[in-house]
């Protein structure tokens, strides 16, 4: 079954955060599946990034030209994002091993491109040609190691995806509130509902 892109599965704020957000329920042996199981969903996730990151691409197009062949690169990128980044929003610091595993997984997505970036916080700006979507994806991992963005990144406190924080008071706890803060919240109600019904306090 193929996968509908929606906005809401954009909600990692960011182009490496909503790809490391395709493992869905990760850390659960049971419930745990990856989006990008049937590698036909890598192209069509970077055509929907194309337009929910827009932003961050600077209107940039992303192209998969062989999802097969960019595969390897696409989830070595993925998995090593996810385990740096969500071990720095948990522990508040930056495990020199996983930094390495980041840096050669970004190497090899980057390698045989001959682009240029700009040398400005917004990295995709400096050309407006289409883009590989392997190399979007390891220029936008590597920003996310700016302190500003670092100390930014979140985990949901109900679904364990990876968001930017981007709010005043740095407070936020949901991936996406219309989602995960309501279905939690929802939650709540029940089990109280369950307690007062079954005559408990
Ligand atoms: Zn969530």
């Amino acid at each position: 079954m193929t996968v509908s892109w929606t906005p809401h599965r954009f909600s990692g704020g960011v182009l490496a955060l909503d790809a490391a957000n395709t493992v869905v329920l990760r850390g659960d042996p049971v419930r745990s599946f990856d989006r990008f199981a049937d590698v036909a969903e890598i192209a069509r996730f970077a055509e929907a990034a194309s337009l929910h990151r827009s932003e961050e691409l600077d209107g940039r197009r992303l192209i998969v030209e062989d999802a097969r062949n960019i595969a390897p690169k696409v989830l070595s990128i993925r998995e090593a994002t996810d385990r740096l980044f969500r071990s720095a929003a948990q522990e508040g610091s930056i495990a020199a091993a996983e930094l390495a595993a980041l840096l050669v997984a970004c190497a090899a997505g980057l390698g045989s491109l001959g682009e240029r970036f700009d040398a400005t916080d917004r990295p995709f700006r400096a050309v407006q040609t289409p883009l590989a979507f392997e190399a979007a994806l390891a220029v936008s991992a590597l920003s996310l190691l700016q302190p500003a963005r670092l100390s930014r990144i979140r985990i949901c406190a109900n679904c364990r995806w990876l968001f930017v924080d981007g709010s005043r008071n740095r407070s936020r706890l949901w991936c996406d509130m219309a989602v995960c803060g309501n279905r939690r919240k929802a939650q709540r109600h029940y089990r109280r509902r369950r307690v007062e019904d079954n005559g408990h306090a």
